[in-house]
């Protein structure tokens, strides 16, 4: 199901660009929408159809996953010397082993420690079961209830889940448990193994799963389940776990505790893209724009000391400061762990801004027009694939995009009803409420010291030091460190317009071969803002702006919408800047590498030799997150909580072929492996 690979084209973007090729070939043979676990019910208890076998017992569940799994693992002594405990889980089911582990962690773990639960679930439950589920643990409601609000679609893939402040994070992966698992980078100190009985549910106990419990099993991690099947008990022992019998619950003889005796021995297949150290310390972010930002709240979160630079006179300035910015799922029917990425990140973002409020996040909607036929059987197709559940992606005839908009249409439309505009000042202003800001603070270079960093103001003087910088400064980071890579530059132009007649009621963003969003407040007043043009630029002078973005801008909103009386293009105003972008069109994400030791280590790829090659090495502390193209406000979110992990050496909430694909050094490794032949 999690399957590697390159985006073959997106369907969905926020400017008209004419060099991508879009491309819809790629035969789905996976949607990334799993079907929602069958479920009944015995009175209180839930019951798997597809297993024949219960969730738990409803007068005994909780009592139970206490004794097998939280005394298996030893909690709360697990976390009372940590500052970050990880515990994964096969099995998620109806999360009572999480809502179990945070109700202990909450009244046991000490002050500024986090607690991460990593939990594996091939068949969701729907959010409602999820709901009747849980019913009867009334004492922990509050957990929960907030469980069921976070809980997201059953959408394959790594959902990241935040809970008290940060301090508790559940990363739900959606998938097959030994396909899922090989996606993630963590270092486990206990496992929950907990999924159907071995006889009922084969496919999570066999031998590629305990393979990769090794993998990621921290040395002396712990291990606890409810089966002392003979057979998984061998499986764990060849895999480096010593095992013992301990009392079991209620009826159960026995329980499995277990302790791994690793380290396990598996080797790398992508050591030039295995990640940095992590690093302790104090962070510099470069750049006050969406990536520095969400950069910057990310690590801030994870109790990290932080301060954020920008050169201009305030945050969210250059490409992330218009008045509002469209975000929309990146569709893509490849199915790869990039498209899977970016849906996630989509899922991810609603929460994360949503949880900021309406000034942050408003999900007003998106229709989007299918103006031909072409078009409407790639609509017709996207909707019938479940690349997102029927309430996040629906198509429309004319008559119901119309009352979607609330303005009059004669086509039909793809309906993402809960898509919409992030505010980014108000959004700034919420990402920055743990982070010192300096704002006018150009850093003209950053000079290596023992064990970290100066950044240098442009008259050379020392302005700030850090253990960690993120550098977030869009073309501008080029001129703060080689980079093993070069950018793109695409000039883009909004224009505001004032309401006028059809359009003036649109309460949905309308995107057709550009974008026009309901009225906004625009410098004072309401304005629609109607984007973006799509130029190609110099990344040296990315300045040369052309003067005619109005007129194309309403070119674009009269062919979709032909009925309109457009105004005269000289009267509007509107705001250009430049969006960094790269040649495969994804972003930049993780460690800087040290490319004198790539090119040291990795000549061998040339000849196409298989190896051993060491691991990846990285400038020690130097991390970028850049080339966020179009879609920055789609991905920002879930790339600065992928950052911020890889910073701190926590669990990866992306897949790792989706980190392999925002590499900085994938570039230089494509190169050097196609030049092999
Ligand atoms: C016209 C247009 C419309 C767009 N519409 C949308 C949309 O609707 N939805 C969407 O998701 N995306 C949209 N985008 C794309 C989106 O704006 C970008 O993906 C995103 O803003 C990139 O964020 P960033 O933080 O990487 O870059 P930026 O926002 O450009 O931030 C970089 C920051 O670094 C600062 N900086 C540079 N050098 C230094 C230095 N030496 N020291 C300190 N600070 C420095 C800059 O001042 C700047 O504030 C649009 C882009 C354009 C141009």
């Amino acid at each position: 199901m999690l399957r590697a690979g390159i985006s073959p084209g997106p369907f969905f973007g926020y400017g008209r660009r004419r060099h991508v090729s879009r491309t819809y070939s790629a035969p789905v043979t996976e949607p990334y929408n799993l079907s929602p676990a069958a479920v009944t019910f015995d009175g209180a208890t839930p019951r798997a159809l597809a297993f024949g076998d219960v969730y738990f017992h409803s007068e005994s569940g909780l009592t139970e996953a206490r004794h097998v799994f939280l005394g298996g693992v030893g909690a709360p002594d697990l976390w009372a010397d940590r500052q970050h405990t990880v515990i994964a889980e096969t099995g998620f089911g109806a999360g009572l082993n999480f809502l179990a582990t945070w109700d202990l962690w909450r009244r046991t773990a000490a002050p500024g420690s986090f607690l991460h639960v990593i939990s594996v679930e091939g068949y969701p439950l729907s959010r409602a079961d999820l709901a009747r589920a849980l019913a009867p643990w009334r004492e922990l409601a509050p957990l929960t209830s907030a469980l069921i609000d976070a809980y997201p679609p059953p959408v394959a893939g790594f959902h990241p889940l935040s809970f008290d402040n940060g301090r508790v994070r559940l990363t739900l992966l959606f998938g097959e448990a030994a396909a899922a698992l090989a996606e993630l980078s963590a270092r486990v100190d206990a496992w929950y193994l907990d999924g159907f009985a071995p006889d009922r549910n084969p496919e999570m106990w066999r031998d590629e799963v305990m393979a990769e419990i090794a993998r990621l099993s921290a040395p002396t991690a712990r291990l606890a389940s409810f089966t002392v099947a003979g057979e998984v008990r061998r499986r764990l022992i060849a895999h480096g776990f010593a095992v013992e019998k301990a009392p079991g619950f209620g009826p159960k003889r026995e329980c499995l505790r277990s302790l791994f005796q690793g380290p396990s021995a598996t080797r790398d297949p992508r050591p030039w893209f295995a990640p940095p150290p992590s690093l302790s310390g104090k962070v510099a972010v470069i750049g006050g724009g969406i990536a520095g930002l969400m950069a910057a709240s990310a690590l801030a979160d994870l109790g990290r000391q932080v301060t954020l630079h920008e050169a201009a006179d305030d945050v969210a300035a250059a490409a992330s400061g218009n008045p509002a910015a469209v975000v929309e799922p990146w569709l893509d029917r490849g199915g790869n762990a990039v498209a899977r990425t970016h849906v996630a990140a989509y899922l991810h973002l609603l929460r994360r801004y949503g949880g900021w409020g309406p000034q942050v996040w408003q999900p007003c909607g998106i229709v989007r027009l299918l103006g031909d036929e072409a078009a409407r059987q790639q609509g017709a197709l996207l909707a019938a694939d479940r690349l997102l559940p029927a309430d996040h992606l629906r198509y429309l005839d004319a008559a119901d995009a119309a009352a979607a908009a609330g303005i009059a249409l004669d086509q039909p439309a793809l309906h993402l009803p809960h898509a919409g505009l992030a505010r980014p000042k108000a959004l700034a202003a919420q990402a920055t409420t743990k982070v010192e800001v300096r704002r006018r603070s150009e850093i003209a270079a950053l000079r290596e010291i023992d064990g970290g960093w100066t950044l240098l103001d442009p008259s050379g003087a020392e302005v700030d030091r850090a253990e960690v910088v993120v550098m977030a400064a869009a073309l501008a980071t080029a001129r703060l460190a080689p980079l093993p890579f070069a950018f793109q530059a695409r000039a883009g132009e909004i224009t505001f317009l004032p309401p006028f007649a059809g359009i003036a009621d649109l309460r949905a963003v309308l995107m057709f071969n550009g974008y026009l969003t309901p009225a906004v407040d625009v410098e004072g007043g309401k304005a629609h803002v109607l984007g973006a043009t799509f130029d190609v630029v110099s990344p040296d002078n990315p300045v040369s702006l052309k003067g005619d973005a109005a007129a194309r801008n309403l070119r674009a909103l009269g062919k979709a919408l032909p009925h309109l009386t457009l105004p005269d293009p000289a009267t509007l105003k509107g705001r250009a800047q430049v969006r960094a972008t790269t040649t495969d069109h994804l972003a930049i994400l993780g460690g800087v590498p040290d490319m004198d030791h790539y090119a040291a280590s990795y000549a061998g790829l040339r000849q196409g030799k298989r190896g051993p090659y060491p691991s990846a090495r990285y400038r020690p502390g130097l991390y970028i997150m850049t080339g966020l193209g179009a879609r920055g406000f789609l991905t920002a979110p879930l790339l600065a909580e992928a950052l911020a992990a890889q910073v701190s050496g926590l669990p990866m909430p992306l897949e790792r072929a989706a980190m392999d694909a925002f590499h900085p050094a994938r570039f230089w490794v494509r190169e050097v492996k196609r030049s092999a032949g």
